[in-house]
């Protein structure tokens, strides 16, 4: 399919179902025992549209709102989470160059992304700061009009495939978030050495890893936002990634669920079926209604985002709840579905895995209680 053919949320929707079933489904496996997602992963989703899902369609893209992309997130991560998350960075580097990069740096970037020749990555996170974001200790020092970056990044979605890294650093640590700002990095530039994958406990198509910079000199047209903005920008869109990352969590236990009762079905003891077993119908009926008021909670965020209101809280509840109820009931369907469900004959190991990442990601659930908290007691 052109990659241009996408013009409206459910025809993104169903290039995703096509996707999801075609290229991530038979081979997400394969990505987690070889732990890599290959480069032509990005080309083909590309070729399918879902490369500039958030770039408005006069750049190219497909000019979704919050509510389709997470439908659309949904639907990739049923098949794989980890594959989807990496698209998902992917995406949002693309919409946020679109939105604040030069005519320069869109030029340089825009196309590539969009059909996904050009692999993208964000960095904020370091070794000794993750939810303290505005404590990163990146440093970036002007010598004349070229900037120079020094310090190390840490759990770097796409870093060990990424040609394009936008990296927050620090300018004038006196200032403290208001002195960071954030710079486009090409991969190649002298200075960036990216590090070998984590090796975690699943979701290795991520492709996490950490980048140092040793006075990597970028030129002045690498400066992407200003001090001043970086920080707003870096957390910009973090409601959005809550809710679609909610929405991936259901997206998951869908899959974990169909997967179970089919098992669970085939399979028999003490002469019947398990499924005929009340005490599995009702671990099946549980799971069943977690997962409606997970989508429930991740739907309805995505709406309020579109319609423009204060989502903040509503993200938090969906990304906790979803990832909590995700990494719960997905054990829950690998438990009726006995010792065969933890095998990688089933996604089940898979996606129980990357709910498990799911909480620390785009803010660990502690931080989605900061959030809620803060609401509450004002
Ligand atoms: C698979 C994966 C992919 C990721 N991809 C990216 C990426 O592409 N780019 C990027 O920049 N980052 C990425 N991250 C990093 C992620 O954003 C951080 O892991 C997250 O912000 C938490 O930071 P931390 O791991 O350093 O934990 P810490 O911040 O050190 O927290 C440690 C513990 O303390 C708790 N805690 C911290 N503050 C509070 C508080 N105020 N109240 C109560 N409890 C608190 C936390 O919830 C946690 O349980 C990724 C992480 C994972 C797991």
């Amino acid at each position: 399919m052109d990659g241009q053919g996408i013009i409206d949320s459910n025809s993104a929707v169903e290039a995703a179902k096509a996707f999801a079933a075609e290229v991530i489904a038979p081979n997400a496996t394969a990505w987690e025992l070889n732990r890599a997602l290959p480069r032509e992963f990005f080309a083909q989703a590309g070729a399918r549209g879902l490369c500039g899902l958030l770039v408005p369609t006069e750049k190219g893209g497909a000019g979704l709102g919050v509510l389709a992309i997470a439908h659309v997130m949904e639907a990739l991560a049923s098949a794989d989470m980890a594959a989807a998350f990496a698209l998902v960075v992917h995406n949002n580097l693309a919409s946020n160059i679109a939105i604040n990069g030069s005519a320069a740096l869109q030029d340089a970037n825009l196309p590539g992304m969009v059909d996904g020749s050009r692999i993208g990555a964000f960095l904020l996170t370091e070794p000794q700061s993750g939810s303290d974001a505005a404590g990163i200790k990146m440093a970036a020092r002007q010598d004349g009009q070229d900037w120079v970056l020094n310090g190390e990044k840490a759990w770097v979605t796409n870093g060990v495939v990424a040609d394009v890294l936008s990296v927050y650093a620090q300018t004038n640590p006196d200032a403290g978030a208001r002195g960071i700002a954030c710079f486009l990095v090409d991969r190649d530039t002298p200075g960036v050495e990216p590090g070998p994958a984590y090796q975690m406990l699943g979701g290795h198509a991520m492709g996490v890893n950490g980048i140092t910079f040793a006075d990597a000199r970028l030129p002045a047209g690498a400066h992407f936002i200003p001090a001043g903005k970086g920080f707003r920008a870096a957390l910009a869109g973090i409601d959005t990634a809550r809710a679609v990352l909610a929405a991936m969590n259901c997206g998951m236990l869908r899959a974990g669920l169909e997967v179970a009762i089919e098992a669970a079905g085939g399979r028999h003891a003490f002469g019947k079926a398990l499924t005929d077993f009340q005490g599995i119908q009702w671990t099946l009926a549980e799971v069943a209604t977690e997962l409606e008021a997970a989508r429930q909670l991740a739907f309805n965020a995505a709406r309020l985002l579109d319609g423009g209101e204060d989502g903040s809280l509503a993200a938090a509840h969906a990304k906790k709840f979803a990832t909590r109820t995700a990494f719960a009931r997905l054990s829950d369907c690998m438990q009726v579905m006995g010792a065969w469900g933890v095998t990688h004959d089933y996604p089940l190991a898979r996606h129980l895995a990357c709910a498990k990442l799911a909480q620390y990601m785009d803010g660990t659930s502690e931080i989605q209680n900061v959030v809620i908290a803060r609401k509450l007691l004002g």
